[in-house]
């Protein structure tokens, strides 16, 4: 089993303040659990006060939740990945659910994203996932076809891309996808990066699970076959929740 990766998406929630303190708590507590990746991707607004937490070496680091493509401009509001470097960041989550049903990102823009983010020595961490109406009718294979084509368009390798399969009827709604669908999903994301790249790149790379993971199912979804780790929302915001998950997922390889 690859070293599994726990990333906790804290969307719109804690300030900078809050943040640190929440940081330095988790720290303490699963400083001891080095058999697990740590990720935090607190809001842009949080990354800089903590950097200093996170020195190189350690098993946690911080990801961000979005960037922009370009270095710099006209582009009030975004964030660029340089901007997310001076801060540390090491991973950033794109093409997540809610960027691409509230925002209307387009998947061409996410494989700009994808590539700056490369670029720029950091990790993207690319989300892709059906609604419960397209899995409902049997397109859940063809969704992630086209998530994973387009969003990788032009990109040669995947030794620096973790992947994150999450079913968008799975996030925030307390319904988690069954052991049986997420590992034949999972065989599928990999049966597509098979059409794209060499077996040995898609044996290597992490596929991590996102939708509604607690305490309560992270022993089962961690022991599931082809899961690499998970992105987590709520879960992720409180310290218990997340600090247990991190002792049942070490707990649990
Ligand atoms: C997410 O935001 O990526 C997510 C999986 O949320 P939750 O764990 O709350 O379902």
């Amino acid at each position: 089993m690859k070293r599994p990766i726990i990333a906790g998406n804290w969307k719109m929630f804690k300030t900078p303040s809050e943040g640190s303190a929440f940081v330095d708590e988790v720290m303490k507590l699963v400083l001891d659990h080095e058999k697990v990746d740590v990720i935090f991707c607190p809001p842009f607004t949080a990354l800089f006060n903590m950097k200093d937490a996170f020195e190189s070496g350690k098993h946690f680091s911080l990801g961000a939740q979005n960037c922009h493509w370009e270095e710099s401009g006209a582009f009030t509001g975004e964030i660029s990945v340089g901007m997310l470097k001076d801060c540390r960041v090491q991973y950033v989550i794109l093409g997540h659910s809610e960027r691409r049903h509230i925002f209307h990102e387009p998947d061409e823009w996410i494989n700009r994203k994808v590539h700056s983010v490369i670029n720029g020595n950091m990790t993207p961490i690319l989300c892709i996932g059906e609604t419960l109406t397209q899995r409902d009718e049997g397109e859940t294979e063809a969704i992630l076809d086209k998530q994973l084509q387009l969003g990788l368009k032009g990109i040669d390798s995947l030794d620096n891309i973790v992947i994150a399969y999450e079913p968008v009827w799975a996030i925030g709604t307390g319904l988690t996808a069954t052991p049986a669908q997420v590992s034949e999903t999972h065989q599928q994301v990999r049966d597509i990066l098979n059409q794209l790249y060499d077996t040995e790149a898609v044996e290597n790379v992490a596929i991590l699970y996102g939708g509604s993971v607690k305490p309560e199912n992270a022993k089962e979804l961690i022991l599931t076959q082809g899961v690499d780790g998970f992105l987590i929302g709520g879960a992720s915001l409180k310290v218990d929740s997340f600090t247990t998950i991190i002792e049942n997922v070490e707990l649990s390889i």
